[in-house]
């Protein structure tokens, strides 16, 4: 029977168990990273990207959030872009909370990794309101800092701007309501889930480390923009990092204590679902091996 192409993705819900909690990592929709964001030399970037089959244009980026369902508990981890997201193909995170069958109003904390466009603006509803009215929302101290000076904004390139603006405009009706909570490393976030720092991309990216009846999930945030290229060569740095040799630095610490581990982990930028391990590969650097999907967890 003749029937028309969809023409778009369906919607990205993904589950799985981490000890006595489910996660659910829910897709945003995609950034379009150009190859020019990424620094070195450009034939050997082009040469990982061409292997991994990746366009010579703008390269697909998932863009991936989580909610951990700790059996009494509601925890979101990022928020995407957001419903006024001018990123076309972003801001698809509250409607695949929706096909999650999860009402915003029941999440009980939102843990922003970083305060960046693709991470913070959807803790607003279309309407410009708290999207999770019921939300206290969990950044770290100083990533919170930077974002609020008006210094360092106005120091920032022009096209940078937006992302203080956007970052402030997210958490206000938050703030203004006493349900904007600041944590340093090392801090209990929820039950079963502490904040590990993992600066450089900006100045207090942060990682979760969820842990339930033994078994660790460690979401990484922004370790990785591109699993091809910096996996293999974790020295590649983006544009956008705020500090490239911390991020480099941070990348390959928790690359090897995550092979050396052999911990579970997710990222906000791996290719949904974006939930792996890591494995050793002889060059010194590392292999990215996805999570099988598994219909029964
Ligand atoms: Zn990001």
């Amino acid at each position: 029977m003749a029937m028309p192409p969809a023409g778009e993705q369906a919607p990205g819900v993904y589950r799985l168990k981490v000890g006595g909690f489910e996660v659910t990592v829910l897709s945003d929709g995609n950034l379009a990273i150009h190859r020019p964001a990424f620094a070195g030399d450009a034939a050997g970037i082009d040469k990982l990207l061409d292997a991994a089959f990746l366009p010579s244009g703008p390269i697909p980026t998932s863009v991936n959030e989580w909610l951990i369902n700790t059996g009494n508990k509601l925890v979101l981890v990022d928020a995407g872009a957001g419903a006024g997201t001018s990123f076309p193909s972003l801001g698809k995170m509250h409607g695949n909370l929706a096909v999650a069958g999860v009402d915003p109003a029941a999440v009980d904390v939102v843990v922003v990794t970083h305060m960046h466009p693709d991470h913070i603006p959807g803790l607003l509803g279309p309407d410009g309101q708290m999207m999770f009215p019921n939300a206290v929302v969990h950044i770290n101290s100083d990533e919170h800092a930077f974002w609020a000076l008006a210094q360092n904004r106005s120091q920032a390139p022009d096209d940078f701007k937006v992302f203080f603006d956007l970052a402030n405009a997210a958490i206000k009706p938050y703030a203004d309501a006493g349900k904007l909570q600041l944590f340093k490393n090392g801090d209990q976030l929820a039950p079963g889930m502490t904040a590990a720092a993992a600066p450089g991309h900006t100045v207090g990216h942060s990682m979760v480390r969820v842990s339930s009846e033994g078994v660790d999930f460690l979401i990484w945030g922004d370790i990785v923009h591109c699993a091809a290229l910096q996996f293999a060569e974790p020295d590649r740095q983006i544009a956008f990092d705020s500090d490239p040799a911390m991020a480099i630095a941070n990348r390959k610490k928790v690359m090897e204590m995550a092979a050396t581990d052999r911990i579970l982990f997710a990222g906000a930028h791996l290719p949904f679902p974006g939930v792996g391990h890591a494995a050793k590969a002889g060059s010194g650097g590392y292999r990215y091996v996805p999570l099988t999907h598994a219909e029964h967890y």
